[in-house]
């Protein structure tokens, strides 16, 4: 399909009940290309009364599609993971399009957010209770698991595919209805879920998606609403520390996926050619737009200026150009506000002291781009190594000693996911044991897996997304004392 058919497939209004519909204001919001700065197209901008009725038709999907059998769920998300597996080209090049990354990463990413819909559709005939006899032997202790109930699932740019199904396919799983929410940069491949979703056979209601310029404006009214029972947000720290305060004045139930600030250890006794092949994945994807990107490296002394220039020659060869353009390695950053941060982030460092090995600048022209940039000698205050820097960046601080490592890694108010490069099996599972993080990359760069629990501690967030975790979040237990 060529660029204009795969835009012109998509659905450009609000998914409510059922059914698309035009935002009741009438208004339209622009997407635009990251890669040259020219809109794509538009589509509907909700305003409050749209959001209302989104939860109003979750609302009342809730009981029969929470009563629905388990094994019809899991079939529904096993068919919208079949109709994704054969339209996985045309999915890259929309999210491409849309969020700028090249189209072997757009297609890494739909099939790593499918793999959530399949795990999602085995899980949800696993929902299990338990039965046991009291401790004094005179009642029985029945548990049951149910679904929470109506959600609002609110989800980044930097994913627009993975992020939405870590958290619809749990809900659909589960029997919990939604509202998603997706990034008013990235909506497309939402919306594009939502035909697929149709497609399968889900039921009207169950899944409803609103698209809008004012993302507060628009939620914010669903949490006075007692008809939504959870929130489950993944973006900035920031928003999630406003939405966690919200969602508690109705006392929902709330997981939240938030900011990284990631260490990378490499030791001196590493694979040093691994560590750089992980590095560049760990850095790179997304163009370092992820949360799990390695924002600072910490490499032993003996060896960080080989992997500092090692590292550096391997991001000179890549190729920055538009997402869609078969021979792009990286593509642009998702906006100017963007390019323009992380260039301070750069400009800081280098004002305190840092060395430029390669990059260290946004290119001219169109587009977001900023170049792939390995800084050394950066000093500790600097703001790069505080702040998520969410672009190419790659800071290079030498370490003498372990404990000085483990020291400066967690020196951070995030805990999402640290990486570890080393052959010493002590010192991988020390290491490991001692990072303050929800996850931990050992000798691999891209640990995440549809099977494994996603999450972070500290100001990263709570609650786990995948795993046998990723359905307990959309489940609830009730206990039935029985007398005997
Ligand atoms: P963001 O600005 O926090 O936005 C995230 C989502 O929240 C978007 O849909 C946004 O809508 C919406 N939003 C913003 N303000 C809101 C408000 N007042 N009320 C309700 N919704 C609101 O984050 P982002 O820039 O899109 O994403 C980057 C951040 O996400 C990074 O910090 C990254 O680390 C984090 N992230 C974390 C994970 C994880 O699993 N831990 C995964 C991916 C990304 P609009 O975009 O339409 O304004």
């Amino acid at each position: 399909m060529t660029e204009s058919e795969v835009i012109g497939d998509v659905p450009k209004e609000l998914f409510i009940a059922g059914a698309w519909r035009p935002a009741k204001s009438a208004a339209r919001l622009a997407v635009e290309d990251p890669a040259t700065g020219q809109p794509l197209c538009e589509i509907a901008d909700a305003g409050e009364a749209d959001a209302l009725a989104a939860l109003a038709a979750a609302h009342d999907a809730q009981a029969a599609w929470g009563a629905h059998p388990p094994r019809e769920r899991g079939e529904i998300l096993r068919r919208a993971f079949e109709l994704i597996a054969e339209r996985i080209d045309e999915l890259a090049m929309l999210m491409s399009l849309e969020m700028g990354k090249s189209l072997a990463e757009a297609r890494g990413e739909v099939a790593y957010a499918n793999d959530f819909l399949r795990w999602f559709s085995e899980e949800a005939v696993r929902i299990r209770g338990s039965y046991t006899t009291s401790p004094n032997g005179k009642a029985r202790l029945l548990t049951m698991r149910q679904p929470v109930g109506p959600c609002l699932l609110i989800t980044p740019w930097n994913f627009p595919l993975a992020m939405g199904t870590r958290k619809i396919g749990p809900a659909l799983a589960a029997g919990c209805t939604m509202v998603v929410k997706p990034a008013k940069q990235t909506p497309l491949s939402m919306l594009a879920l939502g035909k697929i979703f149709q497609e399968a056979g889900l039921p009207a209601g169950v899944l409803n998606i609103v698209t809008t310029s004012d993302a507060g404006a628009v939620t914010d009214p669903l949490f006075d609403d007692p008809r939504l029972r959870k929130l489950s947000f993944t973006g900035s720290t920031e928003v999630g520390r406003l939405l966690a305060k919200r969602a508690m004045d109705r006392v929902l139930r709330v997981s939240m996926e938030l900011g990284g600030n990631a260490a990378l250890l490499v030791f001196e006794d590493a694979d040093l050619e691994l560590a750089i092949d992980q590095t560049m994945m760990a850095k790179l994807r997304n163009m370092g737009e992820a949360c799990t990107s390695a924002n600072r490296l910490y490499v032993a002394a003996p060896v960080a200026d080989e992997f500092a220039r090692r590292l550096a020659a391997r991001m000179e060869q890549l190729r920055l150009g538009r997402g869609v353009d078969p021979d792009t390695d990286v593509g642009p950053l998702i906006d100017a506000i963007q390019r323009d941060k992380v260039h301070e982030l750069v400009t800081d460092a280098v004002e305190r002291g840092a060395t430029v090995l390669t990059g260290g600048g946004p290119l001219d022209g169109p587009g977001y781009f900023y170049r792939p940039t390995v800084l050394t000698n950066v000093a500790d205050s600097s703001r790069v190594l505080t702040e998520e820097i969410f672009g190419p960046v790659a800071p290079i601080v030498a370490f003498d000693t372990e404990a000085e490592a483990l020291a400066k890694a967690n020196d951070t108010e995030y805990g999402l996911i640290g990486y570890v490069f080393t052959r010493d099996l002590g010192r991988a599972l020390r290491v490991a044991e001692a990072l303050d993080t929800g996850m931990v990359g050992l000798n691999q760069g891209v640990p995440s897996n549809t099977a494994a629990p996603f999450g972070g501690v500290k100001q990263s967030g709570f609650g786990r997304e995948g795993g046998a975790e990723g359905i307990e979040e959309y489940l609830s237990v009730k206990y039935v004392g029985i007398g005997m």
